[in-house]
């Protein structure tokens, strides 16, 4: 006799929808010859010393637990990086957690800081677990929508509109998934000043901080009077190419980190010890790997927004991750009905926009961590698609110069 598994299953847990991105990848896997730029994931492998300094460690026996904050020696890199790199000073003996990818550090986040029906503003398009993230630890989250008008930034005019008594903290992600739009310090400060004026938390996204091609980086804890009130939130998947590893960490004021261990203490106990002590390698001798990906993913991002333009697709220029955000609307399809078409014309994977929110309608999410080769091939697909659709090139690509 079957249950009626309804009845047993958690409402919040019910009415979550299944991730969007993944609809897509797993159609694309089942099908050959497709490019996928559906991927959020860089398309090096990890630098060699960090897989070699793993190794190493099972070699030598690091198999047990660790604290459960993580290696000391780790956090003492995580905090040296932080402030040389960021200007943000944290004590590694009770301000770190290294987690279970910058994935896992959200969670924490929200679970600690959230009560029953608190409003987190998440600025839309977003990446997508931060809502059902905010959903799963009792809380409601509220789109901010964003638009390529102003480069995808959000404005402290917006985020003040969407304030009401509730609120209690806002998501903040720059570079920014799937947008690629980027927070100088100018935006960051008159944000700040609306944080302040409403007393509320930031719980800051900085997981792209190293891929951040024009301005430089700067961090939500560093400006003044945000320290006290931010959670940040940064990892090694993306700038040092650790998807796999799934390794991250949080940065907040020791109040926060005291409650958040807790979780984390019960959920999951530490990170894997052999990863840690690649992640020391990382942050203590591959900068200069970094940086040669950054460059590669900086000339990607200037062909490919170049030629998208050209063919018709208008798209803004991000100023950093690796993905590009291009409008459709001139084809006149939805944005989940050109990522189909285009796949099963054409054999392309792209994330339709309106999975990252509803602001996100009528835009295509195109990975460029792939070959410049794959990415070539991809956009004389998407262009042959989109004249099939009427849309006339404004120049050839072939003529794009890189
Ligand atoms: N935050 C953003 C904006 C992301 O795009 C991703 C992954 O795609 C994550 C967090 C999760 O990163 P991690 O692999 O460290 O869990």
């Amino acid at each position: 006799m079957s249950l009626e598994y309804n009845r047993y299953l958690s409402h919040t847990a019910k009415e979550l929808q299944p991730s969007g991105i993944r609809k897509f990848f797993d159609l694309a896997a089942s099908m050959e010859g497709v490019i996928s730029l559906g991927v959020g994931e860089p398309d090096f492998v990890t630098p060699w010393s960090i897989r070699e300094a793993a190794i190493l460690s099972i070699e030598q026996g690091f198999t047990s637990y660790t604290a459960n904050p993580g290696l000391l020696e780790l956090r003492q890199e995580i905090t040296s990086y932080l402030g040389s790199r960021f200007g943000v000073d944290y004590d590694p003996t009770n301000q770190i957690i290294v987690t279970i990818g910058a994935s896992q550090a959200i969670d924490l986040a929200f679970r600690a800081i959230l009560n029953q029906n608190d409003e987190v503003l998440i600025v839309e398009p977003a990446f997508v677990s931060y809502a059902p993230l905010v959903s799963i630890a009792g809380g409601t989250p509220i789109p901010v929508a964003t638009s390529p008008e102003n480069g995808f930034k959000v404005t402290a005019a917006q985020i003040e509109a969407a304030i009401t008594k509730k609120t209690k903290a806002i998501l903040l992600c720059s570079p920014n998934n799937p947008t690629g739009s980027t927070l100088s310090k100018d935006d960051l400060l008159d944000i700040a000043q609306v944080i302040k004026k409403h007393d509320l938390l930031v719980v800051s996204d900085e997981i792209y901080a190293e891929l951040t091609y024009d301005d430089t980086f700067t961090s939500v804890a560093s400006i003044e009077g945000m320290y006290e009130r931010t959670i940040l939130i940064n990892g090694f998947s993306k700038g040092f190419a650790m998807t796999g590893w799934r390794l991250g960490f949080l940065a907040a004021p020791k109040e926060f980190v005291e409650v958040m261990l807790k979780i984390f203490q019960y959920t999951t106990m530490c990170a894997p010890n052999m990863l840690q002590h690649g992640a020391i390698e990382a942050l203590r001798n591959t900068y200069h790997e970094v940086e040669s990906m950054r460059n590669s993913y900086r000339r990607r991002r200037n062909y490919v927004v170049q030629a998208l333009n050209q063919m018709g697709l208008d798209c803004h220029t991000p100023g950093g991750a690796f993905y590009v955000f291009p409008s459709i609307r001139a084809t006149g399809l939805t944005s989940e009905q050109f990522a189909e078409e285009l796949l099963m014309q054409e054999k392309v994977a792209v994330v339709p926009g309106h999975v990252f929110g509803d602001s996100g309608e009528g835009y295509i999410r195109c990975s460029y961590a792939s070959s410049m080769s794959q990415l070539q091939e991809a956009l004389k697909r998407i262009k042959r698609f989109i004249e099939s659709r009427g849309v006339s090139p404004k120049i050839e690509i072939e003529e794009c110069t890189l």
